[in-house]
């Protein structure tokens, strides 16, 4: 399965334009997460070879604009797509999904979305999470992941069977000491995660730290950045 980062602060590859957000598409027909602006999601997509009419799914992570940017001219766009969000979604993007007579779903816990692909549901943190399962283990995409990544990776560690493989996406560690972050890392690898991609809103220490203390098996992330994993 191949995975594509659509939306990120930077840019990974020639001619997706890099902006402060995130989104990736999970497969050829679900989009995780929807970037700051829908100008930028379009345009990204458009690069990356998929067509809106393919998307069938969106799942969003949590509420903040930069990854709910473009889900209103998403659905408008493609009106058959089914939204994935949580409970405790802010109510306006929660009204506003059901007077735009979206296909919507509201998790509230693990639940699978399509074989072997699963969303949290918003606890502990108000923030979900996607999880592949793949070969080599658990596949986590993090949207910001605030308040606690690590709270998120316990929650998908104890209800969740196998290794966790690779995390990628925001991990919102903006305001850590270099020791917190250290700390973070730590509680990484106490769940077993072998590989990691910190970007987005991980803040630029952190993610040289994670880079450091992961070697080889750091994996940069910008938009346009393609992940296969065998499933
Ligand atoms: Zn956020
Ligand atoms: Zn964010």
């Amino acid at each position: 399965m191949k995975l594509q980062v659509i939306c990120e602060n930077t840019s990974a590859v020639e001619g997706f334009k890099p902006a402060w957000g995130f989104a990736c598409m999970i497969g050829e027909d679900i989009l995780f997460d929807t970037g700051e602006s829908d100008a930028v999601l379009f345009h990204n997509l458009e690069q990356a070879g998929v067509r809106l009419e393919d998307i069938k799914m969106v799942v969003v992570s949590h509420g903040d604009g930069d990854h709910t940017g473009g889900l209103m001219a998403l659905v408008e766009r493609n009106p058959s797509i089914k939204v994935v969000l949580h409970t405790v979604f802010p109510p306006d993007v929660i009204a506003h999904m059901r007077n735009c007579g979206a296909n919507l779903t509201l998790a509230e816990t693990f639940t699978e979305l399509a074989p072997g692909i699963h969303v949290t549901g918003p606890y502990p943190t108000r923030e979900q999470a996607l999880v592949i399962r793949s070969k080599a283990g658990l596949v986590v995409v993090t949207g910001c992941a605030h308040p606690d990544i690590v709270e998120i990776l316990r929650n998908i560690h104890d209800n969740m069977e196998g290794p966790i493989d690779l995390v990628f996406g925001g991990f919102h560690l903006l305001n850590q000491t270099k020791d917190e972050t250290l700390k973070t890392i730590e509680a990484f690898r106490g769940f077993g995660v072998r590989r990691a991609g910190a970007c987005h809103c991980t803040g630029p220490q952190a993610i040289q730290i994670f880079r450091e203390q992961y070697g080889d098996d750091f994996l940069e992330v910008g938009a346009g950045t393609t992940i296969e994993i065998e499933t």
